[in-house]
């Protein structure tokens, strides 16, 4: 029993042991999970913070591209009505009016609503002579130009009208650099006026050799370095960290036509050289560059704040698993723990069962029986109820064995023990002595009852029939009884007296009750 004790708390021992490494390797396991979920979700954000960075100074640049276009074609339809207007103020006349009249109004031409020139030839057919009306200026161009070549000139012109005369003709026009040179100074201010945030601005380079190399951009407008506007550039400027901006987003535009990039510059707000995200796009009508930006730190510092939430939301969840888990692995070493005692005090109650009772007959084993003697064992009065022993044996037992098999003697022994059993109350100790000898042991009986007991038991038994083929056969037992004595010293004297008294019973003919009190 003691080394059964032990190798069941060795079994508990180790499945405990497995399963406090079980739940270490799942806590150190949930450890990284959570780590590499910390990890991609910060790198996750950062990515979709970038990617809507990118959209978002993407739309900063469409814009000015938008304004660029509306300022070209707004600058066109107000020259376009500025020519319109002029042309029906000029006089009707000939050469010499016309021109007595444009050398008058030249000074107006040449400061539109929107300070951009609008240049005035005159073509006197009569004296086949061409003179430029521009800027305040008069100029003879008779050797330049012949009306044919003329007319080619201001086909490439983007704003032009031309108005015949007797003997003359008036060609009105602006040429696209001067209305290029208008929506330029235009965007300049508008740039300079856009700022986002602390440190988001706008920044045009214009191009000047798409193969790059030194100065292959000029610096055109800078809100950050308004001093360093007209600088020219070189690819093989390096940022702080060492990388080349320029060459980068040369690169890019020439690849893409806009490039989304990285790289270090000072801040605009404190200075502070640090790592921004740039777009820029190439507008192509100017060769410009016009590129936005925005430090990382700033783009990124809703993410760290996010990031850290998310890093505090995974920290109390892995908490509340951990110790979700280590509840379900403490109720389950619990469960285990009970779960084995109950199994032990059973088993042990069996044991203890099988161990208080014969094997063969159920009746109580001689073990038992000595323990219920032992107990039974007290200073006994001389009258009243008593303890009583009754010891019994089955007659010519052998010759059972020998004539109908040592099964069918297995039989009666049964069948016998459970007819005893029946014609006795539940709490008398019936014992299986040895062999084909059983105990009867009677506690709080008055003495006189013994011979009826004694009797009932051999009539019962007389009762019993066991078949054997075709024919059957019965049995009989021989008692002998006595009481316990004051005298007594222990158990064993009644029990000795008891066999005395069964001896007598089997001298004197078997199938009989003898008390040793008769013998006396
Ligand atoms: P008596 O009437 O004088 O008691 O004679 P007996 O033959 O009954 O007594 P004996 O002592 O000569 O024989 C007892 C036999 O009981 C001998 C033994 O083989 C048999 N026996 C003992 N235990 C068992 C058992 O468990 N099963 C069977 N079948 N036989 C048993
Ligand atoms: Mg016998
Ligand atoms: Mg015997």
């Amino acid at each position: 029993m003691q080394s059964l004790r032990k190798w069941n708390r060795f079994y508990l021992a180790v499945v405990s042991s497995v399963l406090v490494v079980l739940c270490c390797i799942i806590l150190v396991a949930l450890q990284s999970w959570t780590q590499d979920i910390a990890d991609f979700t910060r790198q996750n954000m950062r990515t979709e913070i970038l990617n809507a960075t990118h959209d978002n100074l993407k739309r900063r640049i469409e814009h000015v591209f938008l304004h660029l276009d509306r300022e070209q074609f707004h600058l066109k339809r107000d020259l376009r009505t500025f020519i319109w207007l002029v042309v029906h103020l000029l006089p009707q006349g000939d050469g010499d009016q016309l021109f007595h009249y444009l050398e008058q109004k030249t000074p107006t031409f040449s400061n539109t609503m929107h300070g951009h020139f609008v240049s005035v030839i005159l073509y006197d057919r009569k004296k086949n002579e061409m003179t430029l009306f521009e800027r305040g200026s008069i100029e003879d161009i008779s050797g330049t130009f012949t009306e044919k070549s003329l007319q080619s000139f201001l086909d490439a012109c983007p704003v032009k009208t031309s108005v015949t005369f007797k003997n003359a003709v008036v060609y009105l026009y602006v040429e696209e650099k001067s209305i290029h040179q208008g929506v330029k100074q235009s965007a300049y201010h508008q740039v300079h006026a856009s700022l986002y945030g602390k440190n988001g601005y706008i920044w045009v380079n214009e191009i000047l050799s798409f193969a790059g190399g030194d100065k292959y951009a000029v610096r055109v407008i800078h809100p950050n370095l308004k001093e360093s506007e007209g600088i020219l550039l070189s690819t093989d400027f390096q940022d702080a960290m060492g990388n080349l901006p320029y060459l980068t987003e040369l690169e890019g535009i020439n690849r893409d036509g806009e490039v989304f990039h990285t790289y270090y510059f000072k801040n605009r707000s404190d200075d502070r050289v640090v790592e921004k995200a740039a777009y820029a796009r190439l507008y192509k009508p100017f060769n410009w560059v016009i590129a936005t930006g925005e430090p990382l730190e700033d783009i990124l510092l809703g993410a760290e704040e996010m990031a850290a939430y998310n890093d505090d939301l995974l920290q109390k969840t892995q908490f509340n698993v951990i110790l979700g888990f280590l509840a379900v692995f403490a109720a389950a070493i619990a469960a285990l723990v009970l779960a084995n005692c109950i199994y032990n005090r059973k088993i042990l109650h069996h044991v203890h069962a099988e161990t208080q009772l014969d094997a063969l007959t159920s009746a109580l084993s001689r073990k038992a029986g000595e323990l219920r003697l032992k107990d039974a064992f007290k200073p006994q009065s001389e009258s009243g109820p008593v303890a009583l022993v009754l010891l019994m044996d089955i007659d010519n037992f052998k010759q059972i064995n020998d004539t109908y098999g040592h099964d069918m003697g297995d039989t009666v022994l049964r069948e016998v023990t459970r007819a005893v059993k029946d014609n006795i109350r539940s709490s008398d100790g019936f014992v299986r002595w040895g062999g084909e000898e059983f105990l009867l042991l009677l506690d709080g009986i008055p003495e006189q009852k013994c011979s009826i007991i004694a009797e009932n038991i051999l009539e019962c038994v007389r009762k019993l029939r066991f078949e054997y083929g075709l024919t059957d056969f019965g049995v009989t037992v021989s008692i002998g009884s006595s009481r316990f004595l004051q005298a007594d010293r222990d158990y064993s004297q009644v029990v000795k007296r008891a066999d005395e008294a069964l001896y007598h019973s089997k001298r004197t003919g078997k199938d009989k009750h003898t008390s040793w009190s008769k013998l006396t």
